[in-house]
């Protein structure tokens, strides 16, 4: 039986309650002035963006996916090419890739952040890949060009972006940020001494406005943020069926972009973003102290120094993680796991050719990880519902595992 109230995993209420007033406003602003897609709502989100982001451009999309999709694309990455990745993700940083025209290819990750390795991509290059007579790197195992790298901020909080930028620059790989689950976290780079955006370090990154992320829409949308001009204007054209101007169509394009009602919310919502990210950095502190009061044994996030993560999950690890769970489910508290299978053991890409053992600590991590209810102002007697629950089957786990070992 469960002693108390739902506690959902995130909540996409709250907040819109709160803002109901001006959301509503944005609908009538489009509906009296007919531009439903484009127009003075979607510059000026993208300005506005941008700006946070501390990027010269930010173009509006209709998904993150897409946005990794085209980013890719705009920087000549596709046919022919691989693109390095990590396991533990999202299958849409994968399903870009192909969809580019690439195939992915994995290295493992940090066992404490959960993020790509930068020792396991240098021995990726230097190990598992040779250099032809045209000076291009190929993968010995899929006998393409290494083109590009996508790091995912995973859970909010930045990859170890120097020295993937360095081995980026010594091989000459694009470098392309999966930004999507990471709105607004830093990262600080010792290259440049100076604390850096997500989104602002590689050449070019990929957001996701989906409503469960950090700053989401009341829909699908996404972003890519670049330094780079050119860049920013194929993705301009890519979204819009190649065209350059109305009906002169330079290649063949998508329809990828971004509505101009999620526009002019995603403008209202970017206001309270940095209070939002602020609350969730003093929930997880908060979660970290409880988990530190009461001996469970859960493996706490970890944030390096030069990490300011805007925990868009809160990921502990158990070894009991379907007990756990189920238990947490059986008090009404909502929980996820983000991911259960790593990409390269996915059924769809059988035809990549991984095996069991090829990533031993993402798949490590995938049978262990579970993510807690995290969302701005989730209250204090919830977050101490949530780890007693927790210490309890915890507890109960190590006390059956002692009793087994002295009978
Ligand atoms: C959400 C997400 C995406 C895809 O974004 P969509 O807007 O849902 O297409 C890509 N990568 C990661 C890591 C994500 O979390």
């Amino acid at each position: 039986m469960n002693n108390g109230n739902n506690i959902a995993f995130l909540d996409l209420i709250g907040p819109h309650q709160e803002l109901e007033k001006e959301l509503v406003a944005v609908f009538q602003k489009a509906l009296r002035t007919g531009a439903f897609v484009g127009g003075s709502m979607v510059e000026e989100f993208e300005r506005s963006f941008a700006d946070f982001c501390e990027t010269r451009f930010a173009v509006g999309l209709n998904s993150g996916t897409d946005a990794l999709r085209f980013a890719l694309m705009a920087a000549g990455v596709g046919e022919g090419c691989s693109v390095v990745t990590v396991a533990n993700t999202f299958i849409a940083t994968t399903e870009a890739i192909s969809q580019a025209g690439a195939l992915p290819e994995f290295v493992d990750v940090d066992e404490r952040t959960y993020n790509m390795d930068a020792e396991k991509l240098r021995e990726f290059l230097e190990q598992q890949c040779s250099v032809d007579h045209n000076g291009k790197l190929i993968s010995r195992r899929t006998n393409r060009v290494v083109a590009a790298v996508i790091p995912v901020h995973l859970y909010g909080q930045c990859a170890d972006m120097d020295a993937i930028q360095e081995l980026a620059e010594r091989y000459n790989l694009v470098l392309i940020e999966d930004a999507c689950q990471a709105h607004g976290a830093e990262y600080f780079s010792k290259r440049e001494n100076r604390w850096k955006k997500a989104g602002s370090i590689g050449k070019a990154a990929a957001f996701s406005f989906y409503p469960g992320k950090n700053l989401g829409a009341c829909g699908e949308g996404g972003a890519v943020t670049t330094d780079d001009e050119e860049l920013a204007k194929k993705i301009r054209m890519i979204r819009d069926h190649g065209q350059a101007k109305k009906y002169y169509h330079d290649m063949e394009g998508y329809n990828g972009r971004l509505d101009s009602v999620q526009a002019g919310i995603l403008n209202i919502k970017l206001k309270h973003l940095p209070n939002w990210n602020q609350s969730r950095r003093e929930r997880a502190r908060k979660y970290n102290e409880l988990f530190a009061e009461l001996d469970t044994n859960a493996v706490m996030p970890d944030e390096p120094s030069w990490s300011k993560g805007v925990y868009h999950l809160y990921v502990v690890q158990v070894e009991n993680r379907e007990a756990v769970q189920s238990a947490l489910t059986n008090e009404n508290i909502g929980t996820g796991i983000h991911y259960p299978i790593p990409l390269h053991l996915q059924k769809a890409y059988t035809r990549l050719g991984y095996r069991r053992g090829d990533l031993p600590v993402s798949e490590n991590a995938a049978q262990r990880i579970l993510s807690l209810p995290m969302y701005p102002g989730i209250s204090e007697a919830d977050q101490v519902r949530v780890v007693e629950a927790l210490a309890q089957t915890v507890k109960g786990a190590v006390v059956q595992r002692l009793t087994n070992v002295s009978a």
